[in-house]
């Protein structure tokens, strides 16, 4: 067979070489040591919780080396395409301080266009480049044409999907797949000038040349050596309407992009021995591997399971409608990635995670869990370091759009909810109440007196006529110019008058003696202040309240009994 011959009638179109397109991508210039990665999301839908944190690890290595992060939109099946969603995953991970250095972006029009010198960074437009090498293949007898009619054609995506997922199943299931294949190798130029002029489509398959018995060592950076089994499967690289499959894509680009490290969802393991034959066909150097595990959950019963993109977690997009600062999001991911990110954070509070030494080698190769109480815990530590500014700023922000009456009532008054977060903020312990913005309503909306309600009431043991003489009592002697001891002195003081113990230890230690204790009373006046049974300390609360809203609710209180 003259391949040459055969690759021109495949590919008229194609003049360039190989060398003409590598000539447009040359080697980059970078420090030694330097790593590029790429996130090659496709746009099939929103930014998963399992899409933030390999671009996360992508993003640090590169950007912790002196490297080069790129994006790679994935979009070679329109099928599964979803209109906007490359540019809502953009946005997404700019939210979440994911900065690419090239790669696609949304350009002033609103469209995607690129930046950077190894684009398109679309693979849709990247077809002409795609091409070049195809030719190649088929010219050095790497790669054949299987003409097909549509229903034939269908049948073999349906066994490429299969194959996909359990690349033995081809060989074992599929003898008659595996003799048509056969026979399709032995193609002649006659049948292939007879389909062309036809205009019969086909699809562009490897020449495999691997054995499975045969295994090739291989070291995956995260799942440490591997034996890969030879690859004896003539897959697509070029679907019928000329577009190349994943396996064909990524070989291609992350060569002329220059990428040093792919790192990507551990699903792709199994096709690795395609992409080490393919590099090894186009003469392309192997880039460096990692294969994350896929995030874990735990499900009612205890048991691990995959974070399905149906998940509560999932869907970035909602961690904006719950609250979630995306600083907290990424530390959170951080602790995920690296065993040792906690103690770091410790000893260095006041640095940014991107001061961290991310270690490929400190990463677990089982899946990591996915856990809304640890994500919970690190946020409420966040926002415990934050200014009373700063936190006034973002619940305004997020309630002026997920709560806009809350957030007008906020906007409205904005020292005096600055003073309501200075609560407990500040010292060597700050108050940790708030882990999302969603969080900040049901702590401190008590303040406000367009929503204040009373949300506990007094628990039944206590008589009335003691709550309104203590709240009386309150009325009688209260002046907000006193200082915390007064203060304290004299609920103590009510405290007595109404036959309760104003010391703790004196009541524990004999409780028949009294009819309650000062806790209770400072509950009477806690539950007519801010309708809870919980809330932040009352002299401060009381301070911020103001002496006309301290006094108009203890007297709607009392007079209520
Ligand atoms: N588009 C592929 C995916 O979303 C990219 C995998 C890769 O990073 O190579 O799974």
């Amino acid at each position: 067979m003259d391949y040459q011959l055969l690759a021109d009638l495949l590919f008229p179109n194609v003049t360039e070489t190989p060398d003409d397109v590598e000539a447009k991508f040359p080697p980059r210039q970078l420090p030694e040591g330097a790593k590029v990665t790429r996130f090659a999301p496709s746009p099939t839908g929103f930014v998963h919780f399992g899409g933030l944190f390999p671009s996360t690890i992508c993003e640090r290595l590169a950007h912790q080396s002196g490297g080069v992060f790129m994006l790679r939109i994935e979009d070679t099946d329109a099928k599964r395409e979803v209109e906007g969603a490359a540019e809502g995953l953009i946005r997404t991970l700019a939210h979440y301080g994911i900065h690419f250095d090239e790669g696609a972006v949304i350009g002033e029009d609103g469209k995607i266009c690129d930046r950077g010198n190894y684009g398109p960074y679309c693979q849709s437009q990247r077809g002409p480049i795609y091409h070049v090498f195809a030719k190649k293949l088929v010219s050095e007898g790497r790669a054949y044409p299987v003409f097909t009619t549509q229903e034939e054609l269908d049948a073999l995506n349906a066994v490429d999907k299969k194959a996909e997922i359990k690349a033995k199943d081809w060989h074992e299931d599929q003898s008659a797949q595996r003799e048509a294949m056969r026979k399709a190798r032995e193609i002649t130029l006659d049948e292939v000038k007879a389909h062309l002029a036809a205009g019969d489509p086909f699809v562009l398959r490897i020449l495999a040349d691997g054995d499975p018995e045969k295994k090739t060592p291989f070291t995956d950076l995260i799942k440490g050596k591997l034996e890969i089994p030879e690859n004896d499967e003539d897959f697509v690289l070029l679907k019928s309407d000329g577009i190349p499959t994943y396996h064909f894509a990524h070989a291609v680009d992350d060569h002329l992009m220059g990428t040093t490290h792919v790192i990507r969802g551990e699903e792709w393991l199994p096709s690795l021995a395609k992409h080490i034959m393919l590099f090894r066909y186009l003469g392309f150097r192997l880039p460096k591997f990692m294969h994350i595990a896929q995030i874990m959950r735990l499900d009612e019963n205890g048991n691990k399971k995959k974070l399905s993109k149906r998940d509560m977690g999932a869907n970035m997009d909602d961690y904006s409608r719950m609250g979630y600062d995306p600083a907290c999001v990424c530390e959170y991911i951080m602790t995920l990635l690296n065993s040792n990110y906690e103690e770091w954070h410790a000893q260095n509070a006041d640095k940014p995670y991107t001061d961290f030494p991310f270690n490929i080698k400190k990463m677990s190769s089982s899946g990591c869990l996915f856990d809304f109480d640890k994500l919970n815990d690190v946020s409420k530590n966040i926002i415990s370091r934050m200014s009373a500014e700063e936190v006034t700023e973002k619940v305004t922000a997020w309630a002026m759009t997920y709560d806009p009456d809350f957030g007008k009532l906020l906007a409205k008054a904005p020292a005096f909810t600055e003073s309501i977060f200075a609560i407990g903020r500040g010292g060597k312990k700050p108050r940790k109440d708030l882990a999302t913005w969603a969080d900040a309503k049901p702590y401190m909306g008590f303040f406000f007196d367009e929503i204040f309600t009373i949300e506990d009431a007094y628990d039944e043991r206590f008589d009335k006529a003691d709550v309104k003489a203590a709240l009386n009592g309150f009325l009688a002697t209260y002046d907000p110019a006193d200082d915390m001891t007064v203060w304290f002195d004299k609920i103590k003081a009510i405290a007595r008058e109404i036959g309760y113990a104003d010391d703790m230890k004196a009541y524990k230690a004999n409780p028949e003696a009294y009819r309650g204790n000062i806790a209770d009373v400072s509950m009477f006046l806690r539950v007519a202040l801010t309708g809870k049974l919980n809330a932040p300390d009352m002299y401060a609360v009381m301070q911020v309240l103001g002496e006309a809203r301290v006094r108009a609710r203890i007297e709607k209180m009392r007079d209520s009994l």
